[in-house]
């Protein structure tokens, strides 16, 4: 009996048809913790009941839950149902590894609505984490008995994390392992099993590493995973799955019962930064690099212009929306980009006026004519085409990267502070995440304080946003001032290097960091500046001098003041 009600909500899945043949068992294997996968297991769920077969659903849950997980499916999906759901011990553990993430129970929420709807869907809990024989034989037997109780022609999905899937023995660190996929073959020969690994094109999951960090961490992908759909390999390409299903960019799904958006207010993060998230920061600094881009300025202007994939959407905008948006733009090219965004006094009297304005009519700069007008008038528009995906992708930053401030914040403001010996500003730190900052993911101004951080760029979020978070606040006056006197005493009439201080900050920021996240992560970080490349380019005298000289300070195996004679032994020229 078909479920036409089910249509509206199926997204397209590009080869999805290949995989969700009757009878088949499709078997997804993820990195647990993100938004998109089990996001894109409810969209391959929704589009096997599309036809009106039935399905079942196995997910990696204990199957001490199914009496919780049958309630839920069988209730309204409100508070209480919820809470029920969530007050298993399983949602409540120390240890959340990302399978009972916020994404996790929207997946079950979806798949509760399927059923209201009319959809034949049975959820399955296939986890025994202490099975005897081993966890990945007790799924496999708990679906291979499921899949023979249930009416045939059905399809079955599976979202456990990407080794189970698999239908080949062995793992680079154990090669005698037999997951999950390759156990449910055995038992079923006669059905068609399709192992998927969902493939994506990096961002952030929150996971578990040893010794019980969790959080959300920074993970590379694959470009070629940036486009969805679902890809199956010729036989002679497979290695243990039969293809990919890809899900392009990740974000991380923390769990789904805490909520770190409403972080306490007394937390670090409360102390040390105002996170705010303003549309007209937004749009000031998309007009920027948008206006820069187009303009076409070379190395000759600072730096390269951004790419802005922004600009793509310029077919959207109405004749009218694209006029004001033109306008806008108009002036920025004029006047605007002219001049250099993080150093430029104008613009950053600018900046900090429509920060300060909250809300309230905005400023006329004196050096562009037409700059108010234009920018209220592209304000809507941008608000329609842009704020939405930008915001939410603000919001995620911050969840991201508050707990992990809650968490490491205090101690990073001390050594931070105790290093340079200065201290932290008096008042919060504001720090305004949006799509673009200046030329590179962020840049902090003075007087008041302020950073302006980017949302869009991996090598600024999850633990990296940790890092250049305190990179950024190094440079509020309080603790540059004190670092740059410091550095002038010790090399006195020789001078030192004109960008050694910027680089004793990524230093510092990068080691201080790699230190709080030792206790939880292992030695697993890398500092922005490895990560980036910074210490191979221009500047690898600098970090190499400072890397043998400054980081044994750092590291409590040298004092400031041994550090300063060696950096000035490393880095002065001689006299005369
Ligand atoms: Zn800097």
């Amino acid at each position: 009996m078909p479920v036409p009600a089910l249509a509206a909500d199926c997204p397209e899945i590009p080869g999805a048809e290949t995989a969700l043949r009757p009878g088949a068992v499709v078997l997804l294997g993820e990195l647990h913790g993100t938004a998109e996968a089990p996001r894109a297991a409810g969209d391959l769920v929704c589009r096997a009941l599309q036809g009106g077969a039935p399905a079942l659903v196995g997910l990696e849950i204990p199957r001490a839950e199914q009496g919780r997980l049958d309630a839920f499916l069988a209730s309204d999906g409100g508070a209480a149902a919820r809470a029920a759901l969530l007050a298993g011990d399983f949602w409540r553990r120390e240890d959340q590894d990302g399978r009972t993430s916020r994404a996790m129970a929207e997946l079950l929420e979806r798949l509760r609505g399927l059923r209201a709807e009319g959809a034949r869907l049975t959820v399955l809990a296939i986890d025994e984490p202490a099975a005897a024989a081993g966890r990945d034989a007790a799924m496999a037997a708990a679906l291979a008995t499921a899949i023979g109780d249930a009416p045939p022609g059905g399809v079955t999905v599976v979202l456990t994390g990407n080794l189970h899937n698999r239908l080949a023995p062995g793992t680079p660190w154990d090669p005698e392992y037999e997951p999950m996929g390759l156990l449910l073959a055995r038992r079923l020969s006669e059905a068609e099993i399709v192992s998927l690994e969902l493939a994506h094109a990096g961002g952030a999951a929150w996971f578990c590493m040893g010794g019980g960090s969790c959080a959300a961490h920074s993970v590379r992908g694959s470009p070629a995973a940036a486009e969805s759909g679902i890809e199956i390999l010729l036989p002679e390409e497979r290695e243990g799955t039969t293809g990919r299903y890809r899900i392009g960019p990740i974000t991380a799904s923390p769990p789904a019962i805490a909520d770190p958006a409403a972080a306490a207010e007394d937390g670090a993060s409360a102390r040390l930064f105002r996170f705010e998230i303003d549309p007209r920061i937004a749009l000031h600094h998309l007009l920027y690099q948008w206006a820069r881009a187009e303009a076409g300025r070379g190395e000759e202007f600072w730096q390269v212009p951004l790419d802005v994939p922004e600009r793509a959407d310029a077919d959207r905008l109405t004749p009218e929306q694209r006029a004001r948006w033109e306008a806008a733009l108009d002036v920025y090219r004029r006047h605007v980009i002219v001049q250099d965004l993080p150093f430029a006094d104008d613009l950053l009297r600018l900046k900090n006026a429509i920060v300060r304005a909250e809300g309230e009519a905005l400023p006329d700069p004196g050096f562009a004519p037409g700059w108010r007008e234009a920018f209220a008038a592209a304000l809507p528009v941008y608000r329609e085409i842009w704020w939405p995906a930008h915001e939410a992708r603000s919001r995620q930053w911050i969840e991201t990267v508050r707990p992990l401030v809650d968490r490491h914040g205090d101690e990073l403001a001390r050594r931070v502070a105790d290093t340079y010996a200065g201290a932290w500003p008096e008042e919060p730190i504001r720090v305004d995440v949006s799509p673009y900052a200046s030329h590179h993911g962020a840049y902090t101004s003075t007087r008041p304080n302020h950073v302006t951080i980017t949302n869009a760029e991996p090598s600024y979020a999850g633990e990296s946003g940790l890092e250049m978070l305190f990179h950024e606040a190094s440079h509020t006056p309080p603790l540059t001032q004190p670092l740059l006197r410091t550095l002038d005493e010790a090399f006195g009439d020789r001078r030192p290097p004109g960008d050694l201080w910027h680089v004793a900050i990524f230093v510092t920021a990068g080691e201080l960091t790699r230190q709080v996240l030792a206790a939880t992560v292992g030695e697993r970080y890398t500092r922005y500046a490895t990560a980036q490349s910074l210490d191979r380019g221009r500047w690898k005298p600098l970090f190499a001098a400072l890397d043998d000289a400054w980081v044994p300070y750092l590291r409590g195996e040298t004092t400031r003041t041994e550090a300063m004679a060696a950096l000035v032994a490393a880095l002065a020229a001689p006299d005369g």
